[in-house]
């Protein structure tokens, strides 16, 4: 049996930065993946994510953003081509929403550079977009998008260059852990280390069965608007935009490609009892809301759809993240539960990973994270 320092399960979005993390502080690390590397079947796939720093969802994110940009930079250097392009983010809501509300509140907190735009600024500067009158609007300059299944690549590809195996297309079917170490059991043999990092995304609730978390995942539907004027490329300055509108928070990206404008909805979405039997295709109802945005606040795009993505959301019941060592195994440690906002943060999740399974602590502000939170308590 092959024997390691650490073990990473699952190598998407967070494991890949795990396993980058543990290869270059020198551990002997191997990562084992079910699919491909950057494949489409889990929660970090569909071109792009946002990345932006004045966080509506708690100020205590902040500090930990400012070490991900860091390392974004750092990976992008690494990898010698863009990964993350600042190409600011356009905020709207009403001023008494969550949005506008949260943003406010952690860029006052944390000392964050964020614009106030009118209605005819808005109209002159971002003609792609347009809001409702009584909308409060904010512009996050140093926010933007990461290429997400490139820095999943960008990862694995430095992780290798740093000593890390990768064993893709192998299914974990079991692991267990005591005082000496933990075995893992795949589809491809048995492999032994002395700790095991689990970053399942969608099935961490099979893979950390024992810990009872309370996850649910939804199914998540992505449009791309392949119709639509020069003013919703990037080059021409169209930003990423978050507005809450018609119930909810929906978000976009300027057209990067000829693919075209995409679009989501970040609120509702159905229950999948079961990630592996996720249905990929696209209903009526799934476009109506979208569709919906689009003619309320895309004036320079047509509700033409051509290419769709669907892709899985592992909530949490108070929507923020779990990083913690496993309650009955301390060489055993975990991230889940991104409830759709944690793809920005996986350089620093890698890295606190990697503090945790190495040094049994971290230095980075994570105990408003922990599994024993009361909001994580049963009922
Ligand atoms: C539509 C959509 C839009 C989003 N938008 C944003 C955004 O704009 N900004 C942002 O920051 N975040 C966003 N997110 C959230 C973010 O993408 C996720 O939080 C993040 O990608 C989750 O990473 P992960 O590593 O937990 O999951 P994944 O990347 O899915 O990785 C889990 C991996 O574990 C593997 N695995 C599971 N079980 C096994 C097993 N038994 N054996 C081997 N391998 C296994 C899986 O195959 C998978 O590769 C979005 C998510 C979605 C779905």
């Amino acid at each position: 049996m092959r024997t390691y320092d650490v073990i990473v399960l699952g190598v998407g979005g967070m494991g890949s930065a795990a396993l980058y993390h543990l290869a270059r502080r020198g551990a002997r690390t191997l990562g084992i993946e079910q699919f491909g590397i950057a494949h489409d079947r889990g929660s970090s796939h569909g071109g792009t994510r946002i990345c932006r720093k004045a966080y509506f969802e708690h100020p205590d994110y902040v500090p930990l953003l400012h070490r991900a940009y860091e390392l974004w930079d750092e990976l992008e250097a690494a990898a010698g081509r863009e990964l993350f392009r600042r190409a600011g983010l356009l905020l709207a809501g009403p001023a008494d929403g969550q949005i506008i509300r949260g943003v406010r509140r952690s860029a006052v907190e944390h000392g964050l550079d964020i614009q106030e735009v009118g209605v005819a600024e808005l109209t002159k500067r971002f003609p792609a977009l347009a809001v409702d009158p009584e909308m409060c609007v904010l512009f996050e300059p140093d926010a933007g998008y990461l290429r997400v299944e490139d820095c999943v690549r960008a990862h694995v590809e430095q992780a290798l260059r740093s000593g890390a195996r990768i064993m893709s297309d192998t299914h974990v079917q079991h692991w267990s852990a005591d005082d000496k170490g933990v075995v893992v059991n795949t589809s491809d043999g048995q492999y032994a280390a002395a700790a095991l990092v689990i970053c399942g995304g969608a099935w961490s609730s099979r893979l950390l069965a024992g810990l009872g978390l309370p996850l649910e995942v939804r199914r998540k539907v992505l449009v791309w608007l392949v119709d639509f004027d020069d003013e919703c490329r990037v080059e021409r300055g169209c930003p990423v935009f978050a507005i809450e509108s018609g119930g909810g928070f929906y978000y976009g990206f300027p057209a990067i490609d000829e693919q075209g404008m995409k679009i989501g909805q970040h609120f509702g979405g159905e229950t999948v009892r079961d990630p592996d039997e996720l249905d990929g295709v696209l209903r009526p109802e799934d476009e109506q809301p979208l569709l919906g945005f689009v003619a309320r606040h895309l004036p320079r795009a047509r509700p033409t759809i051509g290419h769709r993505a669907v892709c899985m959301y592992t909530m949490t019941p108070d929507e923020h993240f779990i990083i913690d060592h496993h309650r009955d195994r301390s060489n055993v440690v975990f991230a889940a539960g991104f409830s759709g906002h944690g793809f920005k943060f996986s350089p620093v999740v890698g890295s606190v990973l990697a503090d945790l399974a190495l040094d049994g602590r971290t230095q980075e502000p994570i105990a408003f994270l922990r599994a024993s939170r009361p909001a994580l308590q049963p009922r």
